[in-house]
């Protein structure tokens, strides 16, 4: 099988890994219920999205 000639640095691995973190969800007040949700995702206390509701939340649930 192929095979790399030379091990990679650390650096070249360092700089590689620079753009690998975790960034927080932007969050958004639920214009409905005024619960934070996830911003672009239906809002999970009442599942209000763009002007309606679009996941019924039951209480057997
Ligand atoms: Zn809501």
């Amino acid at each position: 099988m192929a095979h790399p000639k030379r091990k990679q640095s650390k650096t070249r691995t360092a700089k590689r890994r620079t753009h690998d973190k975790a960034v927080a969800p932007t969050l958004a007040l639920c214009p409905n219920c005024g619960a934070w949700h996830i911003y672009h995702t239906v809002c999970g206390e009442c599942g209000y999205y763009r002007g309606h509701i679009a996941i019924q939340k039951d209480a057997a649930v």
